[in-house]
């Protein structure tokens, strides 16, 4: 008999145990699985570039997106890009995302084209780009198999793909939030194509749009079946959907208990991903300082220029002084990561970032 945690065990976990038991079962977790660094909160330098809102996919929780036609719909040219990435380089960031909308008119040399130029520009920067929605953009549009388009995504300098438009891996939730998007079956395909490469992943779920809480966890056993088979997914990051400005404005926003048992049952459940983030985005930086007792051990990235969460309204920065004073409040250490979530630095009060007030 398996003594892991069953999608039943995380619905009767999330519905009866106790609020304040939860949090000391997911910190246990936490400190055993993260034995060496069990007083260690992280996060990544990085820098979102959204190449183009113009998406053909018209998710229903989308604020961001535009039409070709729209007066503010926009491609960055190459130039715009690497000025953006220059500005990551030189706060000393780490990784670029480089995520956009579904547009028709980008085909697969436009996105090889573009990493060639990024990579050859700035070796030294990781390459989290493209989400599994527009791997299938860009595979559909050019003709191409999945496995084709990583392939050669990765040959022209993609390091690593972010675990966007997972949401909730449960098709009755899907067709009813984004029906134009990917399915499950797809989302996972992606994933694994990119895992058989060698190309390491990130799983997002973004919760609160429908789901029941049994669907909730569905969606992570998908996501952990696929890594026992797989092993390619460095972090689990759960966010609850924003939903204002969007066509589910009539949604209520998972509230912040909701959001610390999901972190929680997720340190329990997955007993195969070594990192769990504590979000900041939509949850506001308190809310994410609270994770750190739910079992979260990384902030995820300062997201310098997030804009899809910005179009719903939600806006909230963070820079290294801000994580470091609410890690510290909490009793971490800060360290300053990279993609691999291999320790970079130490971030105390004398350093640089700290005393120089550095604003990403
Ligand atoms: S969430 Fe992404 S795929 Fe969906 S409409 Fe917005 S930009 Fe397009």
């Amino acid at each position: 008999m398996s003594d892991r945690f069953s999608v039943r065990d995380c619905v009767k976990v999330y519905n009866t145990a106790d609020f304040y038991k939860l949090a000391e079962s997911a910190d246990y977790i936490r400190r055993k699985v993260h034995k060496e660094a069990q007083d260690i909160v992280t996060f990544v330098m990085d820098r979102n570039v959204t190449y183009t809102n113009i998406c053909a996919c018209k998710c229903r929780f989308c604020a961001f997106y535009r039409q070709k036609k729209s007066c503010d719909s926009f491609v960055l040219s190459n130039d715009e890009i690497l000025d953006k990435i220059e500005g990551l380089v030189k706060i000393g960031g780490s990784q670029i995302m480089l995520q956009g909308g579904l547009n028709l008119s980008l085909k697969l040399d436009y996105y090889v084209n573009l990493l060639k130029i990024v990579k050859n520009k700035y070796p030294q920067i990781t390459l989290h780009s493209f989400s599994p929605p527009e791997i299938d953009h860009i595979a559909r549009g050019s003709g191409k198999s999945v496995d084709y388009v990583i392939k050669a995504l990765q040959q022209a300098g993609l390091d690593s793909l972010p675990g966007g438009g997972g949401e909730i891996l449960v098709d009755r939730i899907r067709t009813k939030i984004s029906p134009n998007k990917i399915n499950s079956r797809r989302w996972l395909q992606i994933m694994r194509a990119a895992h058989k490469i060698g190309m390491k992943t990130t799983a997002t779920m973004m919760f609160g749009v429908g789901e029941t809480i049994e669907e909730r966890f569905v969606s992570m056993k998908k996501v952990r079946d696929l890594q026992d088979e797989t092993g390619g997914f460095r972090a689990f990051i759960p966010w609850p959907f924003s939903p204002a400005n969007t066509e589910l404005s009539g949604y209520e926003q998972a509230d912040g208990v909701s959001y610390l048992k999901t972190v929680a049952c997720a340190r329990l459940f997955f007993d195969n991903i070594k990192n769990i983030h504590s979000g900041w985005v939509t949850e506001g930086i308190k809310l994410g300082q609270l994770a750190l007792a739910f079992g979260a051990n990384d902030f995820g990235g300062i997201l310098m220029e997030e804009k899809v969460v910005r179009a719903t309204g939600i806006i909230n920065e963070t820079n290294v002084r801000q994580l470091y004073n609410i890690a510290a409040n909490a009793g971490y250490k800060l360290f300053r990561r990279n993609t691999n979530y291999d320790k970079l630095e130490h971030i105390d009060a004398n350093h640089p970032m700290i005393t120089q007030e550095v604003r990403i």
